[in-house]
């Protein structure tokens, strides 16, 4: 099944005939309605979606699926292709996971905006798990039955020096969507080609198959650090190909299974990275 936001905060299914729109059947509760649907354990019936009213496809507008998800887990240097496009050869095994704010995330066709006119921001494609029933120290082999569904998400990334969760939270930074993919339709996701392109040309084009933790490693790693949540997102992490976006671009993530994700990119209020807050007043070693 695949579900999304539309229309403000409603709770749409897509099927090959339309969009549900199956609102009421969602409890309500933070995060919107689909979070409270993970968070709730029940799965929605298929004779019940299929009773509420329905939408042609082309007129719903998808927002972020999980717009304000309680932890967005990364995963840096998950692809050795990656990392042997970085200045540094160390991989996940080394750094561990990392943080990324819930209020970066945006929706699919929405506007990813660039804080600094003089730095490099960069795309990164990505598979990202949706976390259904959660817990700590999950053993690797129960991992997948605590995932929910799949989806994509753009994991934004000034290059400057500061901490990556300071470089990825930028509000904006995690396009998410267009939908998620419950994981019984996915199947196997440890195989999952996915592609970016800027502008209609590839940048990225890999498969889930080369990630160095794959995904019930990832959970397995994550939940052995911290209480995994329903409705938690972890980025897996992404391919070679990473590289800049600017003012004007068109960026697309499309996933094997799942669906496309587009967005485009301002950089309207960028400002001199010199200038931003803090650094003019803050105190200097004597
Ligand atoms: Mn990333």
């Amino acid at each position: 099944m695949k579900l999304g936001l539309f229309g403000g905060g409603r709770l749409g299914v897509l099927e090959p005939e339309g969009v549900y729109d199956v609102t009421a059947l969602a409890p309500s509760g933070l995060g919107g309605p689909l979070a409270a649907l993970i968070a709730s354990g029940y799965p929605l019936e298929a004779e019940a979606v299929r009773a509420q009213p329905r939408i042609a496809a082309a007129d719903v507008r998808w927002e972020a699926p999980l717009p304000r998800p309680g932890k967005i887990i990364g995963a840096p240097a998950n692809y050795f292709e990656h990392v042997d496009e970085m200045p540094d050869s160390a991989t996940i095994v080394e750094w561990g996971v990392f943080l990324k704010a819930g209020t970066s995330v945006t929706g699919p066709d929405t506007v990813v905006r660039l804080p600094y006119r003089d730095r490099r921001t960069d795309h990164e494609g990505e598979l990202a798990v949706v976390i259904g029933a959660g817990g700590r120290d999950i053993p690797r082999e129960e991992a997948l039955d605590h995932v929910y569904g799949y989806t994509g998400i753009l994991d934004i990334t000034v290059r400057s020096s500061e901490d990556r969760s300071t470089r990825k939270s930028f509000d904006t930074f995690s396009p998410l969507g267009p939908w998620v993919v419950t994981a019984d339709e996915v199947g196997d996701a440890g195989d999952l080609g996915l592609r970016l392109t800027v502008n209609g040309v590839v940048r990225q084009e890999s498969t889930t198959a080369k990630l160095i933790y794959g995904i019930p490693e990832l959970i397995a790693y994550a939940s052995s650090v911290m209480t995994l949540e329903p409705g938690d997102v972890i980025a897996t992490g992404t391919p070679a190909g990473v590289g800049p976006i600017v003012d004007g671009d068109a960026v697309e993530l499309e996933i094997d299974r799942i669906g496309s994700l587009r967005v485009t990119v301002s950089d309207c209020a960028a400002i001199p990275y010199a200038d931003r807050p803090g650094p003019g007043t803050a105190a200097r070693r004597q």
